[in-house]
């Protein structure tokens, strides 16, 4: 997670050996993806730094996120879906506004972090050391770069202190759980990426092993709802725990009801390359976790991203899954006015809604929602969000957080007189509904 440009594309590329933020459209990831690393390819790349590392875990599966997307929002049986992230900073820019956001729902979800100082090749007359660990290529360089690093590291520091954080470099860190840890980095010519890996696996695996320990019950998350050419609707799933099989009856969220369908192919993209690069899928018959798979099956148009799936097993009560599956989205639709007047807001994900909506309700912003939509604002959004003109013209407003919004959506708003405001930070759509308010009052 971090600020947009932070390098959490490039980071991920520089790790697996390939150029997938190069050849994304603008550079900025506009899919999830999700990428599994073997134990053999970490305990590689950490060699330098110790041979005998021992490496507990068969690898890791890293979900890369759009600047603006939260992944501590997908849930997985009610606690964050990711075991540990990685806040990326830009050295160069030090805290940004979505990374005091990222952090903030990071604490959020009481999500276990740690920090990637990035760029650290962009100080002034630093020495390249390529994939070295960070503590060799620091004492390579000059005074004046050791200084100048080590200026821009207190700065860093004391933003995080403002935030009520006490970080420390990581080897030097000997309160870990208590101060936050964090390891400079480079993208482009490597440096302290092995310190990234091991220490990201060493510390998960020291503090966290219940968590890591497999079960066999399934425990899985819906990333993503696509059309895919030839396959129709399809969902992005983690799978955290358990094995899927193909055939298997799964129920899902869905935007009305649970969805109930039977798994049609189990697909993933080839180890080490991520799942949002256009090829051909492997097929499975049955897959065990962890691991980021494509499902086809029939009826998934209406599911809801950023929710539980559930496999039906022989002696399992079907209502008591179908309940269990929309829990989460009535949770959600609890949130909205009773009285049917408010604005339409509309997001991602429900984990991004629910955030979006979090924010609304704050006291400092009171701004009621009538209705909620996820996915890309269509033309039932508009028709939705249109009601409100004869009830409460100034609340007909659609607040689009993070989706795109259809030409044949917007020329039917333009037509209505439904206004929509689109922004990637939630407090930016803030600022949008606020000057548009005092505008009308005028
Ligand atoms: P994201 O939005 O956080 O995924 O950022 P990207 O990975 O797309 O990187 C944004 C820009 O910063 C790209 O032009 C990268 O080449 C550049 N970049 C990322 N990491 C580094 C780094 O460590 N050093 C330098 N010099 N540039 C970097
Ligand atoms: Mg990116």
């Amino acid at each position: 997670m971090g600020h947009v440009d932070a390098g959490k594309t490039k980071l991920l590329d520089c790790i697996r050996g390939t150029n997938v933020q190069e050849g994304e459209a603008g550079g900025i990831t506009q899919q999830i993806g999700a990428t599994y690393l073997p134990a053999e390819n970490i305990r590689e790349r950490t060699m330098e730094l110790r041979a005998d590392a021992q490496l507990n875990v068969p690898g890791v599966l890293v979900i890369d996120t759009p600047g603006h997307e939260s992944f501590t929002n997908l849930r997985s049986r009610g606690s964050s879906l990711c075991d540990i992230a990685i806040l990326v900073v830009d050295i160069t820019h030090r805290l940004q506004p979505q990374t005091i956001e990222s952090l903030n729902l990071l604490r959020m979800r009481n999500t276990e972090f740690i920090v990637a100082l990035n760029k650290v090749d962009r100080i002034s007359g630093w020495k390249k050391c390529k994939n070295a660990p960070f503590v060799k290529a620091i004492r390579q360089q000059t005074e004046d770069v050791k200084d100048l690093f080590n200026m821009k590291l207190a700065e860093i520091k004391t933003q995080f202190q403002d935030q009520g954080l006490n970080t420390e470099l990581y080897y030097k860190n000997k309160e870990k759980g208590e101060c936050l840890s964090i390891v400079p980095t480079s993208a482009i010519s490597g440096e302290g990426i092995p310190d990234l890996l091991l220490f990201l696996v060493q510390w998960a695996q020291k503090t966290m092993v219940e968590k890591l320990t497999y079960v066999d019950k399934v425990q899985c998350t819906v990333l993503e709802v696509k059309v895919i050419e030839g396959h129709g609707t399809t969902i992005d799933v983690v799978l955290v725990n358990g094995e899927l099989h193909e055939g298997d009856q799964i129920v899902v969220c869905g935007l009305q009801e649970p969805i109930v369908t039977t798994v049609r192919a189990l697909l993933t993209s080839h180890p080490m390359k991520e799942s949002r690069v256009k090829g051909t899928y492997l097929h499975h018959k049955k897959i065990k976790a962890a691991q980021s798979i494509k499902i086809t099956a029939q009826g998934l148009e209406h599911a809801v991203a950023g929710t539980c799936l559930h496999v039906v097993g022989p002696d399992d009560d079907m209502d008591a899954i179908k309940n269990s599956v929309m829990e989460d989205m009535e949770s959600v639709m609890s949130r909205i006015e009773k009285s049917g007047e408010g604005v339409y807001v509309q997001a991602s994900t429900l984990g991004s809604l629910e955030a979006l909506l979090e924010f609304l309700k704050s006291p400092a912003v009171r701004i009621p929602v009538s209705g909620i939509g996820i996915g890309p604002v269509h033309k039932k959004d508009i028709m939705k969000a249109g009601v409100m003109l004869e009830k409460k013209k100034e609340d007909a407003i659609i607040l689009a957080f993070d989706v795109k919004v259809t030409t044949e959506a917007r020329e039917l708003a333009d037509d209505m007189g439904v206004k929509i405001f689109c922004a990637d930070i939630i407090y930016h759509l803030f600022d949008l509904y606020k000057d548009y308010i005092e505008k009308i009052k005028e």
